[in-house]
């Protein structure tokens, strides 16, 4: 009897699969790396809420590693590091390999878009002496999430003359804030009986501007949104045709902070997906003379289909790679090469554990996780990664001693997403997703785990530095 259930543990042992928590797998050392990775992490995510601030925080911090701007008329040499901006809203790093081009580049694509909410292109109106901005909603969103949360004003108008404003209201302790009403729960009898979706409709998402009629002229018509107007012309020089040339968006104010007594998860607006462009950034920056060329892509409108010349279902990366392939052939060089579409996943949540299926799900600090195939109904629009590929990143992970887990976006026909995996697909290019488990996804405050966030980072640094 007893060796039978020793023979049986033995076996289990060798033979039976369970994903480890990061929290076991650690040393105190590697927890404190991760711990002090998320410090940099945060400020990465309160100075980058939107695709082009983004970009400019990633400039930055390329430009002081040395790289430069691409030139289709230079040669690049192995060690060489470059940059190219996609009109302000994408960017993609390379330094040059060891290895011909014509033997793959090594690949990381993340998004720098998230969930929010835009303001319509003629967006200030005045109802009953309240001014409102008109908005429609970017993204997948649960509408009733964003009443009653402090917003930001972020964004560019472009002026009449063709220049550029930049406007960003809310983030200073000294700004004023930006907010949606909801209805008090004594007059919500009507309200508390609809479904979720339609609790708080798209046309009611109005973002309260202000309250007060225009000073000097009280009784004039609209006078308050001549007021908002007025101050609007007094800081920026615009008037109110300048928001027809105008990408305004709103956004949670709040700064990202850490959350729990013992502090192993980071809340913020939009983890997803800048805990993947974060960490796959760092890896890029740490990486010095890689043997293949690295690649890093972040890219902006994966929220809305990755439709549009800055999102990935277009032609700026491949034609980016053309470029740097001026010299071999491109065609030998994009079917050797790998690519982690580094996006992030549906965190299990034991408060909903209905919708996931347990063993197929990511958990919170079991380190990064692989999906093999997003999409829905049965797999409609998806990339789904070949055996033979999800095994070559799986040997890297292992020999570096990466912590990783596999997950599904949940139980079958229970929804589904997609990321920007099928486009990298499209290129005749290996491709698997892997990212960072999110709690309370497209939330206006997400949370992640520090543990899983420093297993991106790694994992990352592995495929940067394979060899
Ligand atoms: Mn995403
Ligand atoms: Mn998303």
């Amino acid at each position: 009897m007893t060796e039978e259930k020793t023979v049986g543990k033995e076996l289990s042992e060798k033979l039976s699969y369970e994903s480890k928590s990061a929290s076991k797998l650690f040393s105190k050392e590697e927890k404190e790396a991760a711990f002090a990775f998320a410090e940099p992490y945060k400020r990465f995510l309160d100075a980058s809420k939107t695709e082009r601030e983004a970009v400019k925080t990633t400039l930055k911090m390329a430009k002081d590693h040395g790289y430069e701007e691409f030139s289709y008329e230079k040669t690049y040499r192995p060690g060489d590091k470059i940059y190219s901006i996609n009109r302000g809203k994408a960017i993609i790093l390379a330094q040059i390999g060891k290895k011909s081009l014509e033997e793959g580049v090594g690949i990381i694509a993340s998004h720098i878009d998230s969930p929010r909410i835009d303001l319509k292109p003629n967006p200030l109106v005045e109802t009953d002496q309240i001014a409102y901005l008109k908005t429609h909603y970017y993204g997948g969103i649960k509408k009733y999430q964003w009443p009653t949360v402090p917003l930001a004003l972020h964004g560019v108008v472009v002026l009449a003359s063709g220049e550029v404003k930049e406007i960003c209201i809310g983030e200073e302790e000294s700004d004023p804030l930006f907010y949606i009403t909801d209805l008090l729960p004594h007059l919500a009898q009507d309200q508390m009986t609809k479904k979720a979706s339609e609790v708080i409709s798209g046309e009611r998402l109005n973002i309260l501007v202000g309250s007060l009629p225009l000073e000097e002229d009280i009784e004039a018509k609209d006078a308050v949104k001549l007021n908002v107007l007025r101050l609007l012309n007094e800081k920026y020089g615009m008037v109110e045709e300048d928001f027809l040339s105008a990408e305004l968006t709103l956004v949670p104010a709040m700064k990202a902070r850490d959350i729990g007594l013992d502090r192993s998860l980071i809340g913020a607006y939009g983890h997803d997906d800048r805990v993947c462009a974060f960490p796959s950034l760092a890896a890029m920056l740490e990486t010095e003379n890689p043997a293949y060329t690295s690649v890093l892509v972040l890219t902006d409108k994966e929220e809305i289909g990755s439709s549009g010349n800055t999102g990935l279902n277009t032609n700026y990366l491949y034609d980016f790679l053309c470029e740097l392939c001026k010299d071999v052939n491109p065609r030998k060089a994009l079917q050797n090469s790998w690519c982690l579409s580094a996006d992030v996943n549906a965190c299990y949540d034991p408060t909903f554990a209905e919708v996931y299926d347990k063993r197929n799900s990511s958990l919170l600090n079991h380190g990064l996780v692989i999906t093999k195939y997003t999409g829905a109904r049965g797999k409609s629009g998806t990339s789904d990664a070949s055996a033979e590929f999800v095994g070559k990143i799986r040997k890297l992970l292992n020999e570096n001693h990466v912590a990783w887990q596999i997950g599904e976006l949940g139980k079958v026909d229970q929804g589904g997403g997609g990321t920007v995996a099928q486009y990298i697909a499209k290129l005749n290019i290996d491709v698997v997703d892997l990212g960072v488990p999110v709690l309370s996804m497209h939330s206006p405050f997400e949370a992640i785990s520090k543990l899983d966030l420093y297993s991106t980072y790694k994992g990352c640094l592995a495929f940067f530095q394979r060899v």
